[in-house]
């Protein structure tokens, strides 16, 4: 049975809810929460408002298959508006299946700050002003302890301060170093006066094949754990891009101004890992291990007390507050996201914005009286720590705003030719060409993980371009992946989970599907997810390429706005009979 969980933080009442119905029509996942989302996400609710829900949804792999390790959240977002949608690993996938519950949802506001205690069936708002102010990172330290007695799998979701301050690029911070970071899950727990959620659960996986199960994960279990599929992400992980990335002119560097970055040797995934990484950990029940975490020793007291720090990394947050900046030292990238992160911003975020500022000081659109004297400049790292200092401490109204994302920030002070984002949403680490910018346009939650433009741009590298032809390979992606998110597997394993793989797996578990059945259901689901963007205001006439775009040099050459646009087109014929389909479906 599929189970339910509805929590008002208001009241503190609870219900539980057979919602297997919907996880035979849709899945799991993203395929189930969205259908629950379409019903109550509207245009007019406010984000932060407390009838506006979060929902957490796991599928039904999640605790069989390896790899099946990830969370999906869904909710309205404060920073555009649409459809909120961002996916978190670590132990939470394990701890929803252990308590019982595929699907939570969270509404109302409490009085004052509580965090949410899952334990079984046991649910409790317990307060917790203490926390309130408090770290993403302490937090995480302070509930550990607190709750170490608890039996079975557990996980710990909480935000930082950014989070508290409704700071629409902040995230929600999952166990050891995992985040629901994109679109400002972490101001909806703010306004709702949630600081953590601990949930545990002993609950174990029943399996009644036993042998057929046996076999079929041992396959799985060997594929991820060992084949090319899935090395680079064991190796080095994301930052093996790095280099590759700049050698095609496709790694953002100074606020998107070119793809080049002249130091990328210096933050590659090989520099890091030769001199800084410490640890590589894994979520729970995935053999593949891609977290790289790596160490910073710090002086904290004079003349010899040092302190040592862990900060994980990847491909995005070198971007981000590596080349993207033009900070070319590891040790100072790491400092700088061992800010971020215990503020629990989106580090993409955050990065974007301070590039944007950079380049609004250096044109003059912004001046000293703003920034409280600090003359911010590409690779100044000092200078973007204390810039960091003064948005956490909120010291001026420009300081203030700037944590209000890139979007709003180029509105109120000018220079929107040159804010880099798609729909609202800070542009991620890949500037390949025009499937990459199309892709973040056009995608269910403006990420490179929609449809990995990226990815056909690299297909396409020094070929004739085949527009219409690209742009389905996109779509064809996209549709993919509402079976892989509804599962809920983690997309460095889509290698390994195949459409017969996946077929094979769900009739292992009960289910009576074929590929005819995956194929309309992640239409389904597809066009639902449209519906719905469309019904909060989404628009594809209205998706723009930040100007500066058109007068860089891309991973596959100058990118035009004609060809945005067309591209653009074909993407939403592509996807209209979805949208037919999910209304028809639906109504
Ligand atoms: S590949 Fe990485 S992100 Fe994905 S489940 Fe495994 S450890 Fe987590």
């Amino acid at each position: 049975m599929y189970r339910m969980l509805e929590i008002n933080l208001k009241t503190g009442e609870t219900k539980v809810i057979d919602i297997s119905e919907l996880f035979s029509k849709f899945i799991g996942g993203t395929g189930v929460l969205t259908y629950l989302a379409i019903k109550e996400l509207t245009k007019e609710l406010d984000p932060l408002s407390p009838q506006a829900p979060i929902y957490f949804g796991i599928g039904p792999f999640n605790s069989y298959f390896p790899s099946a390790s990830k969370t999906i959240a869904i909710f309205k977002s404060p920073l555009t508006g649409d459809l909120g949608e961002s996916h978190a690993g670590g132990r939470l996938s394990m701890a929803m299946f252990a308590a019982g519950f595929h699907v939570i949802k969270i509404t109302g506001k409490a009085e004052k700050p509580v965090y949410l205690s899952i334990d079984n069936e046991q649910v409790n708002l317990i307060p917790c002003r203490s926390l309130w102010g408090r770290s993403a990172l302490s937090v995480e330290r302070i509930l550990r302890e607190k709750e170490d007695s608890r039996k079975g799998k557990k996980s710990i979701l909480r935000i930082g301060p950014a989070g508290e301050r409704l700071s629409p690029i902040s995230s929600v911070t999952v166990d050891a170093s995992r985040h629901f970071g994109r679109l400002g899950l972490g101001a909806v727990f703010g306004s709702k006066n949630l600081k953590a959620i601990v949930i545990s659960g002993n609950r174990y996986a029943p399996i009644t094949n036993k042998k057929e199960y046996q076999a079929f994960y041992n396959e799985l279990f060997k594929d991820l754990a060992f084949s090319e599929n899935t090395y680079k992400y064991r190796d080095l992980g994301t930052s093996v891009n790095v280099i590759p990335l700049s050698k095609i002119h496709s790694l953002p560097t100074r606020n998107f101004s070119q793809g080049f970055f002249e130091s990328a040797e210096r933050i590659s995934g090989e520099f890091f890992a030769e001199n800084f990484l410490a640890q590589q950990i894994s979520c729970s029940h995935c053999p593949i291990g891609c977290i790289h975490v790596a160490t910073l020793r710090e002086l904290f007291a004079d003349p010899h007390m040092y302190k040592t720090i862990k900060v994980s990394y990847d491909h995005e947050l070198i971007y981000s507050i590596g080349s993207n900046l033009s900070i070319s030292r590891a040790d100072e990238i790491l400092k700088l996201l061992q800010f971020i992160e215990r503020q629990g911003w989106d580090a993409i975020s955050i990065g974007v914005v301070l590039a944007w500022a950079t380049e609004a000081f250096q044109k003059g659109i912004i001046g000293l009286s703003h920034t409280e004297n600090l003359a911010l400049s590409f690779g100044d790292s000092q200078t973007y720590l204390s810039a960091l200092e003064h948005i956490a401490s909120g010291t001026n109204e420009f300081y203030r705003d700037l944590e209000r994302g890139v979007y709003y920030c180029a509105k109120k002070y000018g220079g929107e030719e040159f804010a880099m984002h798609f729909n609202r949403n800070e542009a991620p680490g890949y500037m390949t060409g025009p499937n990459a910018f199309v892709g973040y346009a056009v995608g269910v939650r403006h990420s490179h993980l929609d449809c990995a433009g990226y990815s056909v741009d690299q297909k396409f590298l020094g070929r004739q371009q085949d527009i219409e032809k690209e742009v389905r390979m996109m779509y064809e992606e996209s549709l993919w992946r509402m079976v892989t998110n509804s599962l809920v597997t983690c997309l460095f394993a889509r290698g390994t989970y195949t459409p017969n793989v996946v077929e094979k797996g769900l009739k292992l578990l009960g289910y009576d599907v074929d590929l005819q059945w995956l194929s309309k259901a992640s239409r389904l689901i597809h066009g639902m997810k449209y519906v719905l963007k469309e019904r909060l205001g989404f628009d594809f006439s209205n998706l723009n390429l930040p100007g500066k775009l058109t007068k860089v040099y891309t991973g596959r050459g100058m990118m035009t706005t004609e060809d945005f646009k067309e591209r653009i087109e074909i993407y939403e014929r592509l996807i209209s009979q979805d949208k037919q389909i999910a209304k028809e479906q639906i109504a």
